[in-house]
């Protein structure tokens, strides 16, 4: 297994003017980005075009999943005020398709349900025409939850697998395989008009049958979009690389995913849950 990081997994250096022009607007407004906290490769492209993921209900993770560069610890209080702030920096950077995510706050009575709820109205109150995506955490289960931010239309939920079921107690601890696949199916038996989507890491160990298999559950509950990117070691404490996918595997993966009917794919080495998601809804709208 090749543990050196290979040629194509090299990123061109992000454009640095509007790299801190968006970095100014989101400090002004307080706002944080998964972009940010979550060391993401894309971030030079991303906010190049004028893209980003923010992220609510602060940036301390209840949660400890072995992959993730977000920080865990004891969360802040919601900023109520935060879900405006979320509305004008869409504003300001003319979004034409926004993501909202958050970190998992266990802590919370409703998983920070209401918060989703609040930041998509006031993105609706200011601009009609952007598409809203949410990224939401599995709230611990709780249908009252996940139906809250159903009822409030997004065009597309997503809610990441992550991983294979077999590594979830290693990668994906705190979390449930059955349970993240019955929040999508949720959503679909709930609102057919929306886009359910979710992604995975690949390069953690897991073997290519089982990520077949967890695409036949994925279309057994008619999940529209699969994203499948590669795993790449945020910092020495995290999780090891069991092994680098080369970009032709993952175009072999797209096309067998389309075949089995997924609607819309991403996979590639550099494709993260939110990479790109405006192509989505340009494909499918
Ligand atoms: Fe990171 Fe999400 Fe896991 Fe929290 S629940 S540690 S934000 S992947
Ligand atoms: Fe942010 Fe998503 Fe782009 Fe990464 S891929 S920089 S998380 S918008």
């Amino acid at each position: 297994m090749m543990k050196t990081r290979p040629s194509w997994l090299t990123k061109k250096a992000a454009d640095q003017k509007s790299f801190l022009k968006m970095e100014k607007l989101l400090k002004d407004l307080a706002l944080n980005t998964v972009c940010g906290e979550a060391d993401c490769p894309n971030i030079g492209e991303c906010f190049q075009k004028k893209t980003a993921t923010f992220m609510i209900l602060g940036k301390t993770c209840t949660r400890n999943c072995g992959f993730c560069a977000v920080s865990k610890g004891i969360p802040e209080a919601i900023k109520t005020e935060e879900a405006v702030s979320v509305a004008i920096a869409v504003n300001k950077l003319n979004l034409r398709h926004v993501v909202i995510t958050s970190v998992t706050r266990d802590d919370l009575q409703d998983g920070g349900a209401q918060h989703f709820v609040d930041t998509i109205n006031e993105i609706r109150k200011c601009n009609k025409n952007v598409t809203i995506e949410v990224l939401i955490p599995d709230f611990k289960g709780n249908k009252k939850s996940i139906q809250k931010v159903i009822d409030a239309e997004p065009e597309i939920i997503n809610h990441n697998l992550e991983t294979v079921p077999v590594l979830y107690s290693e990668i994906r601890s705190g979390a449930s395989y059955t349970r993240s696949l019955g929040l999508l199916k949720q959503v679909k038996e709930s609102n057919k008009k929306i886009i359910t989507k979710t992604g995975m890491m690949l390069g953690l160990g897991e073997r290519r049958e089982e990520v077949l298999e967890v695409m036949d559950d994925l279309r057994k509950i008619d999940c529209d979009v699969l994203t499948l990117g590669q795993y790449l070691k945020p910092t020495e404490g995290h999780i090891d690389v069991e092994e680098y996918i080369s970009p032709e595997r993952f175009s072999v993966y797209k096309e067998i995913a389309l075949k089995k009917g997924f609607k819309f794919v991403e996979s590639g080495p550099f494709v993260r849950s939110s990479y790109q998601a405006v192509n989505i809804i340009e494909g499918m709208f």
